[in-house]
C-alpha cells in the first residue's frame, strides 16, 4: 500500500538569495499568506517554518490535495511537493520508497535524489547511498528501469536532523516574491483580458493591488463594472487577507466631454485622464505606481510616443508588465489565472475612440486639444473614490 501523504514541502526561489535579514521577513510573509490562503480555502492544516522551508501538515489525508492546491497559487511559491514523513533512518526510508513504487508502471523510468540537512552525523546513510539502496529496492519491486538523466517518476528524498520527507509529485507555484513585501499599487482594470493579467502579473512581485475601476459613464455601463468587478474578485483569490477590494470612480462626464470637444487625440486624453485619476488614489492609499495592461503596438495609444504623452501626467512610476508579451500569451494566462471567462462576458458600449487617432503625438497638440482643467477635474472625481464590498 502507499503511505499517506501527510505534509507540503514548499519551496520558494527568489526569497532565498536575499540577505538572511531579509529572507527571514519574507520568509514570515510567505508562511502568514500561506495560512491565509489555506484558511481561505477551508483546508484543515498548519504551516511551520524548517530550515528556511515552509512545511504544510495537514490534518487528515483528504485534505493534502487541496492544500498542495493552495501553495500553488501563493505568490512567492516555486513548487510544492507533497510527501510522506517518517524518521530519518536508512532501512525506513528504504521501506517507504519501496512501497511508494507501488503505484508505479515498469514502463516508467525513475531516479532518486536525496539531499541531506543537519550535523555531519546526523543520518546512518550517505545520499549517494541512499540513492543506490533505495533504487535498487524499487527497481526490485516494480521491475521498473532507472533513468538519472530524464526519469519519468523523481523519488525525492529530503533529510533533515529528526525527519524525513519522501515525494514523487510535484506542483509547480507562480514564483515571484510573497505578497506584500512589495508595497502597493492601484492597477487599472477594465475587466478587458489584459489589465487583470497585468495586476496578477504585479502581484506576483509582492506588491498589493488596489484594482481601480473608471466608470465612463454612457460609454462603460453597469454591465461593464460588474465585469470589472468580477475579474477583481478574482484577483481577490489571490491574495486573501489583504485589501484588494474595488474602487470605482465616476468619470462619465468627463469622457462625454472628450468625446464631443477632442479629435484625433482623444485616446489620449483619456489615457491620461486614466493615469491621474489612478495617481490620485495612488497617493490617498499609500501606494507608489500606477499598473496598466498596456502592451507596446497593440492599440493606437499604445505606441512609444503616446506612452510619454500619457505617462506626462503623473510623476509616479506606471508599471507595464504585458509591454512585451503578445495578446495570444496574455490570453492563455488569463485563462490560466481565471480571469477570461469574466472578461469575455459581453457588455454593450459606445464606441470613445475617434475614427482616426493619433499613434504619435507630441505632447504640445494634446494639451492643446484638452478641454481647460481636465486633469484638475480628473482629481477632484478621483477625490470620490467609492469602495465595492465583494458579498
Ligand atoms: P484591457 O484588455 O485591459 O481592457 P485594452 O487592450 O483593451 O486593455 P485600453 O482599452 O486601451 O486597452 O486600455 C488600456 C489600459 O487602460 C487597460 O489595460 C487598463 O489598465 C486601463 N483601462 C482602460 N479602461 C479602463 C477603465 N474603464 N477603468 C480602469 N482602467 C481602464
Ligand atoms: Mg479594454
Amino acid at each position: 500500500m502507499v503511505p499517506e501523504r501527510d505534509t507540503v514541502v514548499v519551496s520558494y526561489g527568489e526569497v532565498g538569495t536575499k540577505s538572511s535579514k531579509v529572507r527571514g521577513r519574507m520568509e514570515r510573509t510567505l508562511v502568514s499568506n500561506l495560512e491565509a490562503m489555506l484558511g481561505s480555502r477551508g483546508v484543515d492544516a498548519e504551516v511551520e517554518r524548517q530550515w528556511s522551508r515552509p512545511l504544510i501538515r495537514v490534518q487528515g489525508p483528504e485534505s493534502i490535495d487541496a492544500a498542495v492546491d493552495a501553495a500553488a497559487d501563493t505568490f512567492g511559491v516555486v513548487a510544492a511537493r507533497p510527501a510522506v514523513t517518517c524518521v530519518p533512518e536508512r532501512e525506513t526510508l528504504v521501506d517507504v520508497l519501496a512501497s511508494m513504487a507501488d503505484g508505479q508502471r515498469s514502463d516508467e523510468s525513475f531516479a532518486v535524489r536525496v539531499s541531506r540537512a543537519g550535523p555531519k552525523d546526523a543520518h546512518d546513510f550517505g545520499s549517494r547511498e541512499l540513492e543506490r539502496v533505495g533504487g535498487a529496492a524499487i527497481g526490485e519491486r516494480t521491475g521498473a528501469p532507472v533513468d538519472l538523466d530524464s526519469p519519468d517518476v523523481t523519488y525525492r528524498v529530503e533529510a533533515r536532523e529528526d525527519e524525513a520527507f519522501v515525494s514523487t509529485e510535484v506542483r509547480d507555484g507562480p514564483g515571484g516574491l510573497p505578497l506584500g513585501t512589495q508595497g502597493a499599487a492601484v492597477a487599472l482594470v477594465s475587466g478587458g483580458i489584459d489589465s487583470p493579467v497585468a495586476a496578477w502579473e504585479v502581484m506576483k512581485r509582492g506588491c498589493v493591488v488596489v484594482p481601480l475601476y473608471v466608470d465612463l459613464g454612457e460609454f462603460g455601463g453597469p454591465d461593464h463594472e460588474a465585469r470589472a468587478v468580477s475579474t477583481m474578485r478574482r484577483l481577490a483569490a489571490f491574495a486573501p487577507g489583504f485589501d484588494v477590494r474595488p474602487r470605482v470612480v465616476s468619470a462619465g462626464d468627463l469622457v462625454a466631454e472628450l468625446a464631443a470637444e477632442v479629435g484625433a487625440t482623444r485616446m489620449l486624453s483619456l489615457r491620461r485622464t486614466m493615469l491621474r485619476i489612478g495617481e490620485t488614489v495612488a497617493r490617498d492609499v499609500g501606494a507608489h505606481a500606477v499598473v496598466t495592461g498596456e502592451s507596446l503596438g497593440q492599440k493606437s495609444s499604445q505606441t512609444g510616443p503616446n506612452f510619454a504623452v500619457t505617462d506626462a501626467v503623473t510623476s509616479l512610476p506606471v508599471y507595464r508588465p504585458l509591454l512585451t508579451r503578445d495578446k495570444s500569451d496574455i490570453v492563455a494566462q488569463a485563462r490560466r489565472i481565471g480571469t477570461y471567462d469574466d472578461s469575455t462576458l459581453p457588455v454593450g458600449c459606445e464606441r470613445v475612440a475617434p475614427s482616426r487617432p493619433e499613434t504619435n503625438a507630441a505632447l504640445a497638440d494634446v494639451e492643446a486639444a484638452e478641454p481647460e482643467g481636465l486633469l484638475r477635474r480628473a482629481e477632484e472625481a478621483a477625490a470620490d473614490v467609492r469602495t465595492v464590498e465583494f458579498d
